[in-house]
Formats: structure tokens, sequence, C-alpha cells
């Protein structure tokens, strides 16, 4: 979404691992108004090779890292605007002043330092359909007494997990309230405390990182060279 890069890199930390969704997910909701009246959401794919494959946009994961730090730092009665609160990001610009929140995710006047891929599937892809009546508010109020099915990929998935922190030290040391918030998102990836996709408020989208490693790459001498590696533990 931002379109500011960084003319400097200094240090790049890669983490790599495993998503596990421990409750039914379904992501990039697919709205097809059919004919009669019923109404499917399906689950975003993408065409790789042969097959459609279930996977997970990076900027779904990078919205729910966001979504969890904005309530971090809210409960500690700190300052939160909305990515949409286009004001108060023109204030920040102007007075070149950012929030921690910009700082780490970016907006249109300062580079993320956050980087999240697409993640695919490691292994099969196994999707289940549901048919519900009535109105589910995650996606349209407008339409109550509706028949729709809903699609959802099964439990216990597993995704191809990797990320890119660009010029916020994490390993060894988390440095600065960056490091420290991105280093907090970790743990609680890691402990399975975050949600991404769909109907969160019935519990979908619980994900788990698993299997998690990651290489620091410094820049020395004008060299990008790999100067520390690990699995993350804590
Ligand atoms: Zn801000």
């Amino acid at each position: 979404m931002s379109h500011v890069y960084f003319d400097k890199l200094d240090v790049l930390t890669r983490i790599q691992g495993t998503l596990i969704n421990k409750t039914p997910l379904r992501v990039g909701v697919g709205r097809v108004l059919t004919l009669g009246s019923s109404m499917d959401i399906a689950v975003l794919r993408m065409k790789l090779g042969k097959d459609n494959v279930p996977y997970i946009p990076g900027s779904s994961l990078k919205g729910a890292l966001r979504s969890f730090a904005e309530s971090i730092l809210k409960a500690q009665g700190k300052d939160v605007h909305s990515p949409w609160d286009f004001n108060k990001i023109d204030e920040e610009i102007k007075k070149g002043d950012y929030c921690l929140i910009c700082r780490v995710f970016g907006n249109t006047g300062i580079a993320s330092h956050i980087r999240i891929y697409d993640a695919y599937p490691e292994g099969p892809v196994f999707t289940e359909i549901k048919t519900s009546v009535g109105m589910n508010r995650d996606f349209m109020a407008a339409h109550p007494g509706v028949l729709y099915t809903e699609e959802y990929v099964v439990p216990y998935t597993k995704w191809k997990f990797m990320m890119d922190v660009i010029n916020i030290w994490i390993y060894p040391k988390p440095r600065g309230e960056e490091g420290e918030l991105i280093w907090t998102l970790l743990s609680a990836l890691r402990e399975g405390l975050i949600q991404v996709g769909a109907r969160k408020t019935i519990g979908y989208g619980l994900i788990r990182l698993e299997k998690a490693r990651y290489v620091v790459y410094e820049v020395k001498n004008g060299v990008l060279v790999k100067s520390l590696e690990g699995e993350i533990h804590e």
C-alpha cells in the first residue's frame, strides 16, 4: 500500500515458519450473488500450476498484526488512529512525527518496516461449506434472511509463513519501541493469539506460528552479509 521505499538498508531480518489455523479460516471474502437468492462466500484462491489453491494474502496477515498491535497500544492508554484516518496521517506527515504504528506498519508518507508474503499451503487443503440463513454482519447487513453458503478452510491446515523486518532490530535483542512491538507481535503469533480473515467474532481464523526461524542480514561495507540466525523460542 505504501509507495515509499527505503533508500538505505542497514539490517534485514527474515522470519520463516509454519502457520497453522487452529479454527476454521476464510480470507479475502469473495462475495458472489448467484441466481435465486443464495449468496456464496468462497475462500480466496490463487492459481498455482494446474490447481486453484486457497492462500492467505500477506496483506491480510499484516492487517491482523496491525490490529493486534493497535489493541495493545490502546490497552496502554496510547493514542491510536485507524489506517483510514487520512486527516491524522496527513497531520503526521506534515509534522514529520509518526506514531509507533505508522513507524512500524507505514503510511502514505513513511515506508513500512514489515513485509509479509502471501502464505501458501504446505500440503493439501480441505475446505467445507456451511449453509446458513439470516444475517451475517461480517459481510452484508443489508441482506437479512438470505440463504447463503460459506466456504472455509478446515482447522489444522498448514501454511508457509515468511516475513521481512527492515531496519528494525529484533534479534538477538529487540531495540527501541519498534523492535519491542514486533517482538511482542511475534510472541502473540507463536502463542496463537492472532486472528485473520472473516468471522472473528465466532472465533474463526485463529492462527499459530510454529517452527519459526530467523536470519539477520546486515549491510557491512556495502555488502549484505548473514550475521545471525536461529530458532525463535521466546
Ligand atoms: Zn500514525
